[in-house]
């Protein structure tokens, strides 16, 4: 008997043997898979915020601009609430770059951005580079004086950076603003409050630069 019993150990040894090894093996091949998930997962995530992302500025882009203003027109819709939108272009800009170089003058698009960005508090607040020295400031929930104050509070921060500017009538780099407030329609377009603002601020050009206009205020 201890013949077959011994045979029998030598078989349940061995299989339990290459049953441990299978499952370490298994433990071993899991975990380096759930490493490398891991990292294609934050590769992606990182990927999918640079596409988001303005490379020169860091604040949103056009296109993650276009989905917010979708987004954010809908809930103002459907809340029946106000919604500002700003409207900041660098004041003689093209002189900037003339003057001191390109590279000088994307160094202020970074810096006038942070200033934007410095000056939104609420998380449901954004702002985006709409184009070369254009931003916009989308204000969800906020009154034409909300935004108003906004507004005002990033063209002081602007101009106390005291930029140099020798081609600018202030001699420092300055924004204007144009400001709109809406409270959404049934048939309005959010692109009319773009429209809105971006007119404010050809006023704000029109009238001396370094300046807030508000959309709905008479023609100043
Ligand atoms: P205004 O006060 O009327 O706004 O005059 P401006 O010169 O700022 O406006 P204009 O639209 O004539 O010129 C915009 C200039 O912005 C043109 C270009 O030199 C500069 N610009 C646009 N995009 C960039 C960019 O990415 N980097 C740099 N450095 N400059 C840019
Ligand atoms: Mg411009
Ligand atoms: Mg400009």
């Amino acid at each position: 008997y201890s013949d077959i019993y011994a045979a029998w150990w030598h078989r349940a040894l061995t299989i339990a043997a290459v049953i441990g090894m299978l499952a370490a093996a298994f433990i071993g091949l899991s975990f380096a898979f759930g490493v490398q998930l891991r990292h294609r997962m934050r590769a992606e995530s990182e990927l999918a915020m640079l596409a988001r992302t303005d490379g020169l500025t860091g604040l949103h882009n056009r296109r993650t601009l276009g989905e917010i203003l979708d987004q954010e027109w809908r809930r103002a819709r459907r809340n029946s609430s106000m919604f500002s939108l700003l409207f900041v272009d660098i004041d003689r800009f093209k002189a900037y770059n003339d003057t001191y170089g390109h590279q000088a003058g994307d160094a202020v698009l970074a810096t006038v951005a942070r200033c934007i960005a410095n000056n939104i508090r609420r998380p449901e607040d954004s702002a985006a580079r709409y184009g070369g020295e254009e931003f916009i400031v989308v204000l969800p929930d906020t009154t034409l004086d909300g935004g108003a104050l906004i507004a005002e509070n990033i063209r002081e921060a602007v101009f106390e950076l005291a930029i140099a500017h020798t081609g600018s009538e202030f001699g420092c780099i300055t924004v204007s603003i144009g400001c709109a407030a809406w409270v959404p329609g049934k048939d309005l377009d959010v692109q009319e409050v773009l429209r809105s603002a971006d007119k404010a601020l050809y006023g704000a050009k029109m009238t001396g630069r370094n300046k807030v206009v508000l959309s709905s205020a008479p023609a100043a």
